[in-house]
């Protein structure tokens, strides 16, 4: 005989980059299983895509495509149904920076209590159509969950020429528009590099300001009683 069906709770969540309503359910023990098997792997590749795959079983109506949106919303979705499957109130250590009387930073480090529910994106309105000077020009787009995870290590400058690369549409000129997709990592590499200094920063104040999402945290120091309104934005902890 079949055993019961257990309802599970749903809510709705809304998508950063697109305001759409999804409807999502938390994790089951089957999604926190999956998550612990890529964790323990330490294999990035199957990290990256049992998030994804794990935010796509979680949602039960609405638009959203896991492989086409920008990694900030599988960030998001993942941290807010993680909330819901383990709790929205989590605890986060802060250090206080606040300079006492004598000029000494306090230096305390205490706890406090994250609520998930007061997340909010940060956005800076910076357009996505790069002129590069004539009529030829690039047009940015927001790297999606894996290209983004991928991006580690090496140097400074190359992880930000690889998120440069991984931020591009596509390229025009007069005679037409050339994809991203159409065009090997070694031309791109070989277009950025060509670049003047004054274009490639032009290119960098994008991937500078992707949007991100922090939670507002309010909090007294225990030791100096300064009151900390602070935006949390070091998720790493949620994802290992
Ligand atoms: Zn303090």
């Amino acid at each position: 005989m079949a055993l019961p069906k257990i309802d599970v709770p749903t809510y709705e969540l809304k998508v950063p980059s697109s305001d759409k309503i999804i409807t999502v359910r938390p994790f089951s023990v089957k999604e926190e299983k999956l998550l612990l098997i890529a964790l323990e792997s330490k294999d990035q590749n199957e990290i990256i895509n049992t998030v994804k795959q794990v935010v796509n079983n979680c949602i039960v109506k609405g638009e959203f495509n896991v492989d086409k949106a920008p990694f900030f919303d599988i960030d998001y979705l993942f941290i807010a149904l993680r909330a819901k499957s383990i709790g929205e109130k989590v605890g986060v250590k802060l250090s206080c920076n606040n300079v006492l009387e004598d000029d000494e930073v306090c230096g305390e480090i205490f706890n406090a209590e994250m609520d998930i529910n007061n997340c909010e994106i940060l956005e800076e309105d910076i357009s996505n159509d790069i002129k590069l000077g004539g009529d030829k020009g690039v047009r940015m787009k927001y790297p999606g969950y894996g290209a983004m995870k991928r991006i580690d290590g090496g140097l400074e400058i190359d992880r930000k020429i690889d998120m440069v690369i991984q931020s591009i549409d596509f390229i025009y000129d007069k005679d037409g528009t050339y994809p991203a997709r159409d065009q090997s990592k070694e031309e791109l590499q070989e277009f950025i590099e060509s670049l003047t200094e004054e274009n490639f920063r032009k290119m960098e104040e994008f991937v500078d300001n992707f949007p991100t999402f922090a939670v507002r945290i309010e909090a007294d120091c225990p030791k100096c009683g300064f009151h900390h309104n602070v935006r949390y934005t070091d998720f790493m902890d949620f994802f290992l």
